[in-house]
């Protein structure tokens, strides 16, 4: 499989002609309105033997693991991300020696930051490159995004208070070892959660191996940037809570933008369906270079 199409040797190829053996971008192939199934509305042809051609999907076309990782980074810092995580520095400010209201804030706090990371994520796995607005979920699709974050925030959450226990009882390896579990199963967990859309599968392990191997250093990445979250409480009694918080939602989104681009690269592995409509924009010659094919 070439990573760019025969006939656009600047444009890169998602989709490939077994008979011909030769692989083609977006505007090459031809699209016909033929249903096959009830989910399967058109079919994508070979220009030249006008057979099917095959979605190669676009993990062999995503950024190696430097680039990746530093826009993840830096992510975060683009327009509506910033606000989320000044304001949370702002409501951070609140925090005060009333456990009562210290309590609500940080559920407050912490939904904000999940619900923004998901959204993120979200775009990322659509193929976008901003931050998402704060309009960014659509209306019915509200009620399983909350839920979505609330599962994944008892997962962070119920860690999180292990952690702060082994802390707060002087155990620190206990505490050491929670943590590295935590990190090493979290990104996998939630990956297969959301390609699946179970959470039963949260604790399967079995492609583990595969992507790892696929995604090496950019699953390091994660794990380190998960540690000062899993260790959010324990974070709070060592530096100023709004401090903080803010850091935990800056590293929340450049995580879940990290994840969404492992779940592209990965979508193969992870059994995840990806539409190839989501793709077509971003990676036609118009948008990519400016010109006509
Ligand atoms: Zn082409
Ligand atoms: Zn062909």
């Amino acid at each position: 499989m070439e990573k760019y199409c025969t006939n656009h040797p600047f444009s890169e190829a998602h989709w490939y002609c077994k008979k011909c053996q030769t692989s083609y971008c977006f505007p090459c192939v031809e699209k016909k309105g033929f249903k096959f199934t009830k989910d399967d509305k058109h079919v994508h042809i070979c220009p030249t033997c006008k057979r099917m051609v095959e979605w190669t999907g676009i993990g062999h076309v995503s950024d190696n693991v430097v680039i990746a990782t530093t826009k993840a980074l830096f992510f975060p810092l683009s327009p509506f991300a910033l606000i989320v995580v000044v304001t949370l520095y702002c409501v951070g400010m609140l925090f005060s020696n009333n456990m009562y209201i210290n309590e609500c804030l940080f559920a407050l706090i912490w939904a904000a930051i999940g619900s923004y990371a998901m959204t993120v994520l979200d775009h990322t796995i659509q193929g976008r490159n901003v931050t998402p607005p704060f309009t960014a979920v659509p209306v019915p699709d509200l009620f399983n995004h909350v839920l979505s974050v609330f599962k994944q925030s008892m997962i962070y959450l119920f860690t999180a208070v292990l952690f702060f226990g082994a802390m707060s009882i002087n155990n620190p390896p206990l505490a050491y070892a929670i943590l590295f579990i935590a990190a090493l199963i979290f990104p996998l967990g939630i990956m297969k959660s959301l390609a699946s859309g179970s959470y039963r599968s949260f604790f399967d392990l079995s492609s583990f191996n595969k992507i790892f191997m696929k995604t090496g250093l950019e699953y390091l990445v994660i794990m380190i940037l998960f540690v000062p979250v899993i260790a959010i409480f324990h974070l709070m009694t060592v530096i100023q809570p709004a401090l903080a918080v803010s850091l935990a939602c800056y590293l929340m989104i450049a995580i879940y933008r990290l994840m969404g681009q492992m779940i592209l690269k990965c979508h193969v592995e992870l059994n995840y369906p990806l539409n190839y409509e989501n793709f077509k924009a971003r990676y036609s010659l118009e948008t990519m270079h400016g010109f006509k094919a």
